[in-house]
């Protein structure tokens, strides 16, 4: 079976790093092996899905380089989900019930207070004729629940290794709902078999539910469905700094806010393929050599730790490894481009990419110097060289010394103030040239320039 797998969202809040990071494992997957990658959109809750979370959703992959084959609605393919469920019901896996919530909670209470399991106690199932036409005459619409087998339900887990759910130990999932809508469950496996999916990959609060929908997936198959199991996968969740689940923060840590904080999009995915794997925490060079990369064996079943320090960690490397050719249109579009030597000289002080923006200040001014002793920018100004290039700074530095006597610290710092106003900065001897001569003699004499 060709390789093929596919992200689903739901489009009903924007993605944030928890989503992307299985969006990305599936990419990953996918194309260190030469397959296809399908964005299907979960958007059968037609009351909760929008639109501009789908466009959201579709910026903020195309930004990450997370590009599809294919793409889907499930909201476009309500018609097939209908043929599965009448097929399903059928063959009497897929049965009415008629239970209010009110009606289940007073159940389960009851069931607890008894030290019972609260599983669904398939009452509907002894339902006569007449009684469930006494129901609808009373104006009550069923849902409709699957009937499992309750049986241990194995299968070969590409991240876990061989995993079992006891579905014996389960509720009948609701695979419709009274209002006729079609709850996850069923249009995932219809959707699965029919778009030729070689492998769900996702996260490991879905283990539950494989259980639950191999059996629904076999059911289908049996009944003549076109289609076959595919392989599964499920990813240890994110855990904070702090070792606590990440689930409850998820809605801060959206990837469109992340972008309008300027994270480099290669940083977010490096650090999203690598965490909780056996690699180094290293910015990967492209997205095809982090896919080169990727492979399941290389994850553990421990929580994947997610530490923003890391991110920007990995984010500054992106910036320091980053070409003229690849800045350069960047630059020009923030009125930032000085030329190449420029990006050189200030790219390993950059963490995000706008900080350029405050060192094209320092070069083109207006900068206001610092200066503590008079008599020392005196001198300074004195021995400028005549022509700024790259290598003024040493004989200059150095005839300044023998001047003054000033050396180290005690040397550059104050000349590090005087010409950029600050205590930190890029590489003086590359970026004098860049400042000019005539710049740095206003600058000597306590002008602001
Ligand atoms: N829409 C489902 C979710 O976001 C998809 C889960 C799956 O990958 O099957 O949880």
């Amino acid at each position: 079976m060709p390789v093929k797998v596919r992200f689903a969202p739901s489009p009903t809040g924007k993605l944030h790093v928890g989503n992307v990071r299985t969006a990305l494992v599936n990419w990953l997957f996918a194309k260190g092996q030469g397959g296809q990658f399908v964005l299907r959109i979960d958007d059968t809750d037609l009351a909760r899905s929008t639109a501009e979370y789908e466009r959201g959703i579709e910026e903020d992959l195309t930004w990450l380089g997370l590009v599809w084959d294919e793409r889907h609605n499930q909201s476009q393919r309500f018609d097939r989900y209908r043929e599965a469920a009448e097929r399903l019901k059928a063959a009497g896996r897929l049965y009415p019930c008629y239970e209010t919530a009110d009606e289940l909670d007073r159940r389960r209470k009851v069931q607890l207070s008894r030290g019972q399991p609260p599983i669904y106690d398939r009452a509907a199932l002894q339902l006569s004729e007449v009684q469930r036409e006494a129901y609808e005459a009373e104006g009550r619409r069923p849902h409709w629940r699957f009937k499992l087998d309750g049986r241990r339900v194995h299968w070969v887990d590409l991240a876990r290794g061989s995993a079992e759910v006891d579905t014996a130990s389960m509720s009948d999932p609701v695979l419709i709902r009274e209002d006729g809508l079609f709850l996850y469950t069923l249009p995932s496996v219809v959707d699965d078999l029919d778009m030729g999916i070689s492998h769900v990959i996702r996260g490991e609060d879905h283990v539950t539910n494989t259980g639950a929908q191999i059996e629904i997936f076999e059911a289908l198959i049996a009944l003549g469905w076109t289609g076959a199991l595919p392989g599964f996968a499920h990813m240890p969740l994110l855990v904070g700094a702090d070792g606590q689940a990440l689930s409850k923060r998820l809605g801060s840590l959206s990837i469109s806010d992340m972008r309008e904080q300027g994270y480099e999009p290669i940083a977010i995915t490096s650090h999203l393929g690598k965490i909780g794997t056996s690699d180094a925490l290293e910015i990967a060079p492209s997205m095809a050599e982090l896919g080169q990369d990727f492979s399941f064996d290389k994850m553990g079943r421990s929580p994947a730790r997610y530490d923003t320090a890391d991110l920007d960690r990995l984010n500054a490397q992106a910036l320091h490894a980053m070409s003229y050719a690849e800045a350069r249109g960047r630059l020009a579009a923030m009125d930032c481009d000085l030329g190449e030597e420029f990006w050189a000289t200030v790219r390993p002080n950059l963490e995000r990419f706008g900080d350029v923006a405050a060192l094209v200040r320092i070069v083109n001014g207006p900068v206001t110097p610092v200066i503590a002793d008079a008599e020392f920018a005196k001198v300074a100004a004195e021995t400028l060289p005549e022509t700024i290039d790259g290598d003024s700074w040493s004989a200059w530095t150095g005839e300044i010394k023998a001047r003054t006597g000033a050396k180290g610290k005690a040397l550059f710092m104050p000349l590090r103030h005087i010409l950029t106003g600050q205590e930190h900065g890029p590489d003086m001897a590359s970026l004098i040239p860049l400042i000019g001569r005539e710049r740095m003699l206003k600058r000597l004499s306590g002008e602001t320039a």
